[in-house]
C-alpha cells in the first residue's frame, strides 16, 4: 500500500512506520486532506496524511523521496520569507523617500 509499505512517491518498498499507518492511510483516503488535483500535482501516488502534508513530508516516504519533499517544504518556507524581506525592504525606501521630500 502506498505511503505504509511502499513509497508514496515512487513506489519503492519502505519499512512499516507503525501500526496505526496503515489506519492513518486509509483514512486519508476516504477523506483527503488536500483535493485530488494538488497531491497529484505534488507527485505523490496517494492522498497524505494530514500529519505528512503538514509536518513530516518525509513520512511515508523512502530515503531519497523524503529528503526531496523536504528541501521542497524548505524552500516554500524561504521563498515566502525572501518575499517577506523584499516586501519590508520597499516599505522602508518608501518610508525615507517619504521622510526626506521637501515639505
Ligand atoms: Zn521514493
Amino acid at each position: 500500500m502506498f505511503g505504509v509499505d511502499q513509497c508514496r512517491v515512487c513506489g519503492k518498498p519502505i519499512v512499516v512506520r507503525s501500526p496505526e499507518a496503515v489506519t492513518e492511510q486509509e483514512k486519508a483516503i476516504r477523506n483527503p486532506v488536500v483535493p485530488e488535483k494538488v497531491w497529484r500535482a505534488a507527485g505523490l501516488l496517494t492522498p497524505p496524511t494530514p500529519m505528512q502534508w503538514r509536518k513530516n513530508p518525509a513520512d511515508g516516504c523512502c530515503g531519497p523521496c523524503g529528503r526531496r519533499l523536504l528541501r521542497e517544504k524548505y524552500k516554500t518556507g524561504l521563498r515566502f520569507w525572501l518575499l517577506l524581506g523584499g516586501m519590508i525592504a520597499v516599505a522602508a525606501v518608501v518610508i525615507a523617500v517619504v521622510k526626506f521630500l521637501p515639505h
